[in-house]
């Protein structure tokens, strides 16, 4: 039986980046970028004012005091959107409005608060230092400035800092096409009445919700009975996406045909690993079509997707990082006994005077599908024996990039 390093590493050699593609930008979040983003210019782009007020040459009001006030005449007016045409002159102002241009030979802008403004003179009762309220061109972003990485996901932030520089098109990786198709007689689609025996086909809801958070197009295929020909049928359809997933059918049950169709049409690389939940997990190729068969047990199937099938995907959208970020946490609750496959438990984590505390969501049999639901992080409880006890540190993977919120 493979190690979980071991399967992963295995998985991950055999998936590359997708080829890259143009997204317009504001409809590119989440997208992966596929090339460094550069500024082509300067940010912003010409100097301009932060505040409501007059555009003056400070010079002028170097002497300025409640006893002696310098009055400027007031020339002209300057909005945002437009250009003063002429150059301020000694003894002049201009009134400017927020992120409208600084006039040449201006080089401040006093709030209008601070100023008397009366038949055409503007009243200043205090020395304006150079600079004042000016938001200098390319104080954001220099020209051949480096916006975001190739392998960036771009969020909010990121698409308001390539916008502000005018850039899109972007160029970002393909979106994965991922299959899905749960497999087992007993399965029933929500919404569907359920039989005596049946139950509802829980995989497949959380597969395409699963793939489709981290970045890649998920295809439902629904559910294919536990007979080969059926499954045939329902594999050749899959064929040809840039990765399967199956759920069920892979432990050694009587039924158990993902690993039959696995040696029948292709290769099987593997199909256990040393890992709980989840050991019956298989990996191979239908063709030339990359397959992962999870377990049936919908927690088996969740966690498998998260420590195998989200690293394919991120690798093959090129992104930078394809792992969960891995962080120490402290135990609360009941103790972790170690054994000899590693365990991911459930597990929420909250912000106690400092540390991060990871408490379990309650019991984790790999059929209690509740034991999934808030968690924001896998407690990793590595091979070996003996226990992890309350108030001992471990290492857990982050579900959200994000720290959970503090409780
Ligand atoms: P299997 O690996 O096919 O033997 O399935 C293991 C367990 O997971 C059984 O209890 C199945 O009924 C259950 N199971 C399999 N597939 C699904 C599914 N798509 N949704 C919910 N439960 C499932
Ligand atoms: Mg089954």
């Amino acid at each position: 039986m493979l190690s979980v390093e071991e399967a992963r590493e295995r998985v991950l050699a055999r998936f590359h980046p997708l080829e890259a593609e143009q997204a317009p930008l504001t409809e590119a979040l989440g997208r992966v970028l596929a090339e460094d983003a550069l500024a082509r210019e300067s940010s912003p782009p010409f100097t301009n004012s932060a505040m409501d007020g007059y555009a003056l040459r400070s010079a002028d009001t170097r002497a300025a005091s409640e006893q002696a006030p310098v009055r400027l005449r007031l020339v002209g007016e300057v909005a945002a959107g437009s250009v003063y045409a002429d150059e301020a002159q000694p003894g002049e102002a201009i009134r400017i409005l927020t992120g409208a241009p600084l006039p040449a030979g201006a080089d401040a802008a006093l709030q209008q608060e601070l100023t008397e403004v009366a038949d055409g003179w503007v009243t200043i009762r205090q020395p304006v230092a150079p600079g004042t309220n000016v938001r200098h061109a390319g104080e954001d972003v220099r020209p051949g400035a480096l916006l975001a990485r190739a392998g960036v996901e771009l969020g909010p932030a990121e698409i308001a800092l390539l916008a502000s520089l005018g850039v899109s098109p972007v160029r970002v990786r393909r979106r994965p096409r991922v299959a899905i198709l749960a497999t087992g007689d007993e399965l029933v689609a929500p919404g569907e009445p359920l039989k005596p025996g049946q139950i509802y086909n829980s995989n497949s809801p959380y597969l395409i919700a699963a793939v489709a958070r981290a970045g890649a197009t998920p295809v439902a295929l629904g559910a294919a009975p536990d007979r080969a020909d059926a499954l045939r049928e329902k594999l050749a359809q899959a064929q040809g996406h840039d990765l399967i997933l199956t759920s069920g059918g892979v432990s050694v049950g009587d039924y158990d045909l993902v690993k039959q169709m696995l040696g029948e049409q292709g290769e099987m690389e593997f199909w256990r690993v040393r890992i709980r939940p989840g050991k019956p997990l298989a990996f191979g190729f239908l063709g030339e079509t990359p397959l992962l068969g999870l377990p049936g047990n919908p927690v088996s199937a969740a966690v498998t997707f998260e420590l195998f099938g989200r690293p394919a995907i991120r690798r093959m959208l090129g992104a930078a990082r394809v792992e969960r970020p891995s962080i120490t946490v402290t135990l609360a609750g009941e103790e972790q006994r170690r054994a000899d496959r590693r365990q991911f438990v459930r597990v929420r984590l909250a912000s106690d005077d400092g540390q991060l505390v990871a408490h379990t969501t309650g019991a984790q049999d790999s059929h209690l599908i509740s034991s999934l639901q808030g968690a924001t992080a896998l407690l990793i409880v590595p091979e070996g024996e003996g226990v992890i006890r309350p108030g001992e540190k471990a290492q857990a993977l982050l579900l959200n990039d994000a720290l959970p919120w503090l409780e």
